[in-house]
């Protein structure tokens, strides 16, 4: 067993997506390969109104997933199959874009608390053009696990301590886990992530330790951390209350051509999606 490493420390750019919706892009454009199967991390948070209400208007995607995690607040999504849904606080949309689909994700709420994140994992060519597909989960059905030393993990996909998550993805093995570490003792978490896994990990409440073989590093809040794939072992710490996801995927090793919302492997394939949308036939 070898403890994973700190590759670097990511901050993020803030900008706005949607309809002037203020988030910060965790996982940039220029991490694709390096985070290979993940595409993309957007994490958002405002007590504004205006920081969100624009939400995001009809959209097309094509080529990968978005899963989108809500901590607080109600999101509205609809599609252009008559797919409805309402993502409320802890809920979690799982979304296979596959060949198309057009949809909207709306506030549904004039004020309070909007918070959450938006993943984007990639497909495999051979699935790129399956078709769209949909997975809802309200908070009360996503496993959770208490670990002995009273660590709250949500294991939204993958699996822990024998306990499966809410998404199993076959060809990226995703891993995603919300952590909360509780007040004022000293608690480590440990989670075995394969070493070709790709992996890192996003505060975003207090800060954590990241334990390695022969020294420490503290990840702070608002901070990813990319893992070096040098070991097999996760271990964080912390002494006071945290909270930060996990994430992890097995690498496709395959071409990423993006444009906007599409995905794909080839910028022929590109054109291809621009062509099928601007024609209807998402
Ligand atoms: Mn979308």
């Amino acid at each position: 067993m070898t403890f994973r490493t700190l590759e670097r420390r990511v901050q993020g750019q803030k900008t706005s997506d949607g309809d002037g919706v203020k988030l910060t892009r965790v996982l940039t454009h220029d991490l694709q390969k390096r985070l290979d199967p993940f595409l993309m991390l957007d994490a958002f948070g405002s007590d504004e109104s205006k920081d969100y209400m624009g939400g995001f208007p009809d959209h097309p995607h094509r080529g990968f997933e978005t899963i989108t995690y809500m901590l607080e607040g109600r999101m509205r999504h609809k599609d252009n199959a008559g797919h409805e849904g309402l993502l409320c606080s802890g809920g979690v949309q799982w979304m296979t874009a596959g060949k198309g689909v057009i949809h909207s994700e709306m506030p549904e709420q004039e004020n309070g608390r909007m918070e959450g994140f938006q993943l984007w994992l990639n497909l495999p060519s051979h699935q790129k053009m399956c078709s769209p597909a949909y997975q809802e989960f309200e908070v009360h059905s996503i496993p959770q696990v208490i670990t002995k030393e009273d660590v709250t993990v949500k294991v939204i996909a993958g699996e822990f301590m024998d306990t499966d998550g809410a998404v199993q993805r076959p060809s990226t093995t995703p891993i995603y886990l919300d952590l909360h570490f509780p007040t004022a003792r000293v608690n480590n978490f440990e989670l075995k992530i394969p070493q070709h896994l790709n992996a890192f990990i996003y505060v975003y409440e207090g800060s954590l330790t990241l334990v390695e073989d022969s020294s420490i590093e503290t990840i702070a809040q608002g901070e990813m951390a990319i893992l070096n794939n040098d070991g097999d072992q996760l271990c964080l710490s912390s002494n006071s209350k945290a909270r930060a996801i996990v994430i992890a995927g097995q690498p496709l090793h395959e071409p990423i051509a993006q444009y906007g919302p599409f995905v794909m492997n080839t910028q022929q394939e590109l054109m291809q999606a621009v062509r099928d949308f601007q024609q209807g036939l998402f």
